[in-house]
């Protein structure tokens, strides 16, 4: 068989998944190379939830991609024996102020069981049982769910690890800016490249490396910010629960005194990177009832990303129609860590001509893409 030369373009969650698939079965068959400008990177910035069972979201195809991705994301962490700092499952506690809504999201989660037995047994949860489960919140004002299956993962370390793993077989790591010159043409420093097929994972920037070729996406970026502070140091509770309030910021302890506060999701500001100390402020404020004696002195670093959206939220991929040699996964919105594998992966199978009923998990492409 003739070796295919393929290009992945964007080295977050979904371009490190592709390469990671793309070094597994018939690898020889593939000589792929990864082109990353890392700038404003979704996945680097992210808080790392992964929990979409009980998402009240009404969109029947995000759903199926989600806890297919949520479930994917177990096993690939499994497969390739991730380390605790970049996927750990230590469940995931949602609360809500009123028992009659924890009840609606409990006849959910049981419904949803049946298709997801990965989400575990759901159960519900007293405040003062989320303060023995997460010892560093003095007080939770309101009780909760408690979901077993929830997960978080660190998508810095995720892609390195994917992407190591798949430099040792077929793949080669660019890093800095490319365009397209057309279909099977890119340039990378000055100098012109050609490829069988290129998978476009370039997040937010999609739109733009796609104008060159007159393709015009709906697709529009969202700034994203969030912090990482010091929390007292509890050793006997180094793997605790990620906490996700009713439309606040959520609180995911990282363990060796630790604890990511956000994100924000800012419409306004396009391309933005810029970490704000206003929202650094908002951020530590609405952890202060929540946690003993915290200041802004406590803030340990800020991350800001930039994500992707479509009109309706819904991500796109696959084949870009009139172009078969270009694929693309974008729009994944505010959950892209935990559909961008499955997106990743569903590339990759239709680069080797395996069947994806995509229908079940998107709406037809071209709603997206003219
Ligand atoms: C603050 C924040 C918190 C989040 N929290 C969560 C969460 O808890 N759970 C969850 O599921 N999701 C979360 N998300 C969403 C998730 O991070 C994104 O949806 C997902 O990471 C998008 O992945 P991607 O691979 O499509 O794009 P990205 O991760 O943005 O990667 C695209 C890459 O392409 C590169 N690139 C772009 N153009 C070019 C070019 N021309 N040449 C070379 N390289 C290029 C970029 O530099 C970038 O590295 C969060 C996002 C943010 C910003």
């Amino acid at each position: 068989m003739m070796v295919q030369k393929i290009a992945i373009i964007g080295g977050g969650i979904v371009g490190s998944t592709a390469a990671y698939y793309l070094s597994k079965d018939n690898y020889k068959n593939y000589d792929v190379t990864l082109f990353d400008e890392g700038i404003g990177q979704a996945t680097k910035a992210a808080a790392g939830i992964i929990s979409p069972w009980l998402s009240k979201r009404r969109n029947k195809q995000w759903y199926h991609l989600a806890s297919e991705g949520a479930a994917l994301v177990a096993k690939i962490a499994h497969d390739t024996n991730m380390d605790e700092q970049t996927y750990a499952n230590d469940g995931t506690i949602i609360t809500r102020d009123d028992q009659a809504s924890l009840d609606e999201l409990l006849k959910i989660a049981l419904k949803r069981k049946e298709q997801a037995p990965e989400m575990g047994d759901v159960r519900f949860v007293s405040k003062d049982e989320i303060k023995e489960l997460i010892p560093i919140i003095k007080n939770s004002p309101f009780d909760g769910l408690f979901v077993p299956g929830g997960s978080r993962i660190d998508g810095q370390l995720y892609c390195q690890h994917l992407q190591r793993m798949a430099e040792q077989r077929n793949l080669n790591c660019l890093n800095g800016h490319v365009t397209l010159i057309n279909d099977h043409k890119l340039k990378f420093n000055g100098k012109s490249f050609d490829f069988d097929k290129i998978i476009i994972a370039t997040g937010a920037w999609s739109k733009a490396i796609l104008s060159d070729l007159n393709i015009n996406l709906n697709l529009r970026p969202q700034k994203g910010q969030l912090i990482e502070v010091k929390v007292p140091d509890d050793i006997e509770h180094e793997n605790m629960p990620v906490m996700m309030p009713e439309s606040e910021y959520d609180f995911i302890p990282l363990g060796h005194g630790k604890l990511i506060i956000g994100a924000t999701h800012d419409n306004d500001q396009g391309f933005n990177l810029d970490s704000e100390k206003s929202v650094e402020q908002l951020l530590v404020k609405t952890a202060d009832n929540l946690i003993s004696n915290i200041s802004t002195n406590d803030i340990l670093l800020s991350r800001v990303g930039t994500r992707a959206y479509t009109y309706d939220f819904g991500p796109f991929f696959g084949v870009i129609p009139n172009h078969e040699s270009l694929l693309i996964g974008t729009g994944l919105g505010s959950s892209g860590l935990t559909t961008g594998p499955l997106v990743g992966k569903f590339l990759v199978d239709l680069i080797k001509g395996n069947y994806v009923d995509l229908d079940y998990y998107q709406k037809p492409i071209n709603t997206y893409i003219n």
